[in-house]
């Protein structure tokens, strides 16, 4: 198919010939119904290509408030001829723009961002698949699937702490760019090369075949006498077919061609050489923005697929690499709760068993630590006050019944526990009062844990300290420290 006669390509700039053949009839502009205004209307583009059936109309597929029309690939292009018209780009940079805008549309990666995370847009959620996006939580980033909150007001499907992914992701990034990883690659290129060339060679043979068939076709045309009508008739149209046929060869190769690698050359390949030997030391330069840290890592990966295993803290990471490799690993994230870890139970089990040892809560944090065991948070190694927040909850004894069993305890005298229960208030309470002398209490120093306050309490103070407790507009008197 020819651009109309009535229509001036030589000279016209193409946005001109394209408005101009693209506008329907007068009687056709506004409101519209013809069936195939859309689905067969001529255009070109900036590029220089003549392009005809660009868009497809599918009334099944109609939304309502979108267009009855939905844009084809260009594969799906009824004709592409390029080099028709005076262009303003060459095909080249028109591809690489549909690439670039398809990158930048939302509901893909994106371009790289500004910000402090490494695989910001390309991380999808493992639990439904959509993308996950980076929000700040006191300047700390998380990934997070907000997408059916957002669209559906449900719970957020899962969120992680954005530090120990790309910690995981850089490492796998500089080991596949270690020296040794990248001479793999390169072999692996080499292989691929020849492989293309045994390709390039066999398309070579078709497209001499079919330009040889179109040969013999004309020349039995061309020899055929023009009074043997239908002979001609029959030679011709076989010559229309080869014709046909070369062409949508030709096309086809093109396209081949088109979506090949580029090959490396030898230059290329010592500087890639070279760098790979430095590059741990410029990944990790001052001068290295983390915006080339993310090109760098988009080079190599296509995406990057997170599960976090219920609420706990065992993530699963798939990495799909360029050319369509998978790597899959496990890693630790910080959670809030010990409660939320996997070997929670576990863990319990054995502080209560060190415990029954007669084991002090440094000394079982201490052990805990040498065995390997890791917290919730984003601490090393356990304290003495997250193994006293470890007991309770497995049923083990308390720390005050050990201190009642280990001091003497006088008359009308109680431990902190004891008079908290006692009060219905909490202990930390008790020890405000303490610090400001509103009652009267002694220190025993025993080996575990430190020591203890022990507070005397008779029933007139008892009475006292409850009046204490009730909310009251009377000033009570100041209690003189005891001695
Ligand atoms: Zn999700």
């Amino acid at each position: 198919m020819l651009p109309p006669d009535n229509v001036a390509i030589d000279h016209d700039p193409p946005r001109r010939w394209c408005a101009a053949v693209s506008r329907p009839p007068r009687h056709q502009r506004a409101g519209s119904t013809s069936a195939s205004s859309a689905s067969t209307t001529v255009l070109s583009n900036n590029a220089g290509a003549y392009v005809y059936g660009r868009r497809s109309k599918e009334p099944r597929a109609k939304l309502p408030g979108h267009p009855a029309t939905r844009r084809r690939d260009a594969q799906a292009w009824a004709v592409c001829l390029r080099d028709k018209i005076p262009a303003y780009i060459s095909w080249e940079q028109y591809e690489q723009n549909q690439r670039q805008l398809e990158l930048n549309d939302n509901a893909t990666r994106g371009v790289p961002r500004e910000g402090a995370t490494l695989l910001a847009g390309l991380v999808l959620c493992g639990r439904c698949g959509h993308r996950m996006q980076v929000s700040y939580n006191g300047g700390y980033a998380r990934y997070a699937c907000v997408y059916d909150a957002r669209h559906f007001a449900t719970p957020l499907c899962q969120s992680l702490a954005a530090r120990p992914v790309d910690e995981v992701v850089e490492a796998l990034v500089l080991r596949a760019l270690a020296p040794s990883a990248l001479e793999l690659s390169l072999a692996v290129a080499s292989d691929l090369e020849q492989e293309r060339a045994r390709e390039e060679k066999l398309w070579q043979q078709r497209l001499e075949r079919a330009h040889y068939d179109v040969e013999r076709a004309r020349r039995q045309y061309d020899a055929v006498e023009p009074e043997n009508r239908l002979v001609a008739r029959t030679l011709e149209r076989a010559l229309e077919e080869r014709l046909g046929a070369e062409q949508k060869l030709r096309e086809q190769y093109h396209r081949v061609c088109a979506t090949r690698p580029v090959t490396l050359t030898d230059a290329e390949r010592s500087a890639i050489r070279a760098l790979a030997t430095e590059l741990p030391k410029l990944w990790n330069s001052p001068t290295t923005t983390n915006e080339q840290r993310k090109d760098v890592v988009r080079q190599l990966l296509d995406e990057a697929r997170v599960t976090v295993e219920g609420e706990s803290e065992r993530v699963e990471l798939t990495l799909r690499w360029a050319g369509g490799h998978e790597t899959t690993t496990t890693l630790t994230r910080p959670v809030a709760k010990l409660s939320q870890l996997s070997y929670h139970d576990d863990l319990t089990r054995r502080a209560a068993q060190l415990q029954r040892d007669g084991e002090s809560l440094q000394q079982i944090a201490d052990s805990l630590n040498a065995e390997g065991w890791r917290p919730a948070k984003q601490c090393e190694t356990f304290s003495r006050s997250m193994v006293r927040g470890l007991l309770p909850s497995h049923g083990t004894t308390p720390p005050q019944r050990s201190i009642m069993e280990r001091v003497k305890l006088k008359t009308n005298e109680w431990t902190m526990q004891a008079l908290a229960a006692r009060l219905h208030m909490p202990r930390v309470t008790l020890h405000c009062w303490r610090k400001r002398g509103w009652i009267r209490a002694r220190w025993v120093p025993i080996p575990r844990p430190v020591g203890a306050w022990i507070i005397w309490a008779d029933d007139e103070e008892l009475e006292r300290l409850a009046a204490r407790r009730r909310p009251s507009r009377k000033r009570w008197p100041r209690r003189p420290q005891a001695a």
